[in-house]
């Protein structure tokens, strides 16, 4: 139930989005939560404090206004608590420090986030924790990495550039026969497209500086756990005092509101544009997972309620050693589609993809990878302005 007595599974998402988290007549009717900056709570009395018996004890253990964002959060993800840290990497990395310890072993899918691989192999190593990276089309065959100290299984689908899926509820149910923990990166679905608490995950991670808070402004991260894995997860927030800033986490919740209609037309516009894409013959390969063509696309529709709004495509170019320049020359003919990293704002944005630091994922080998982040202009717009790409490759 939510604070207001409705059934939140019974209603749409929509309706969800758009009640959930806050209620207006908990502050005078404004539609939206104040953002209460704090450091100091002041206690009424020395009993209070000694005992902590008040709602709110000080600015790092959450304001009402970032409670608004955690109670959203918990009720998109059906989670049992939700943290806010300053960014998406914040929250991969909390994720792993709450649940590993020196000679732990983790497996991370090898299409992981870069960033996530970064840290694995620098600090999570120098803290006596090994990670190998697995397939992520693996399946239930994941079993023959497990290691008697195998603690954390970490999934992302699809995956990070390449858009690989995963299957979700075979890794979880053969991670939980070992006594791991199973984390998941849900950025690119987000809890609207896929409920990774519901399929058997224990520790749902998003980047909410993309779709969430959507306009490109904002950096956040959520931490959700399971009724299991939430006190540890609490634990290790309030122990290392990673927080999030009211002012960011009221932007995020302004943004849940309008997220499902955004990510209608970032999908509807992600998919035209790509089976235009896979529709020509100098396009050696369409990277996104709701196409019937891509190998994964059964989990995808197994699994999912919908796509986002970015994913890769290959131009086909013959020779390797023209592949970077190619891209080059195909990125800077593009006029409405921006270079940039992070994506989800209202923007398009294109860039050439590293696939250097792939362990066992071969990369696509038939041109350059180039990732696309479909944003809220006019498709029409979009192919023309691709279209200017692909000649510029031509003519060069
Ligand atoms: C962008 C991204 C992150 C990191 O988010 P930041 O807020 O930029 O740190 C983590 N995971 C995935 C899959 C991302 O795309």
């Amino acid at each position: 139930m939510t604070k207001d007595g409705n059934p939140a599974r019974s209603l749409g998402i929509n309706t969800q989005l758009v009640r959930t988290g806050y209620d207006p007549f908990d502050y005078y009717g404004f539609v939206n939560p104040p953002p209460v900056r704090a450091s100091t709570v002041l206690f009424p009395t020395a009993e209070i404090m000694d005992t902590h018996a008040q709602k709110y004890t000080y600015g790092t253990r959450g304001t009402p206004t970032t409670n608004a964002l955690c109670d959203a959060i918990d009720e998109l993800e059906g989670s049992a608590g939700t943290i806010l840290v300053p960014s998406g990497l914040a929250a991969v990395t909390i994720a792993f420090l709450a649940y590993l310890s020196p000679g732990d072993h983790a497996l991370v899918a090898d299409s992981v986030y870069g960033p996530t691989r970064h840290f694995c192999e620098t600090m999570l190593s120098r803290f006596g924790v090994e990670a190998d990276f697995y397939d992520p089309m693996i399946g239930v065959h994941i079993e023959k990495l497990f290691r008697p100290n195998t603690r954390l299984v970490h999934t992302e689908a699809p995956g990070s550039n390449t858009f690989e899926m995963q299957d979700i509820p075979a890794i979880a149910e053969v991670a939980h026969r070992h006594g791991a923990v199973v984390t998941m990166d849900n950025t690119w679905a987000t809890p609207l497209y896929f409920r990774p608490l519901d399929f058997g995950v224990d520790v749902s991670i998003q980047a909410v500086t993309k779709y969430p808070a959507g306009h490109s402004d904002i950096l956040m991260g959520t931490v959700s756990a399971n009724e299991r894995h939430w006190p540890r997860l609490k634990e290790t927030n309030g122990a290392l005092g990673i927080c999030g800033a009211p002012d960011d986490a009221y932007q995020v919740l302004r943004g849940l509101r309008t997220m499902g209609v955004r990510l209608e037309r970032h999908q509807e516009s992600a998919l035209a544009v790509a089976r235009w894409l896979e529709s020509r013959d100098d396009v050696a390969q369409v990277l996104h997972p709701a196409l019937p063509g891509f190998p994964g696309h059964d989990l995808w529709k197994r699994d999912f309620k919908g796509a986002s709004g970015i994913f890769s495509f290959v131009p086909a170019v013959e020779r390797k050693q023209d592949h970077k320049r190619k891209a080059q020359i195909f990125l800077n003919a593009l006029t409405l589609f921006r270079l940039g990293y992070s994506w989800g704002g209202f923007t398009s944005l294109a860039l050439h993809v590293n696939l250097f630091d792939r362990k066992v994922t071969p990369p696509p080998t038939g041109g350059p990878v180039l990732r696309l982040q479909i944003g809220l202009e006019d498709v029409s717009d979009l192919i023309a302005d691709l279209e200017k790409g692909f000649a510029a490759i031509a003519a060069a």
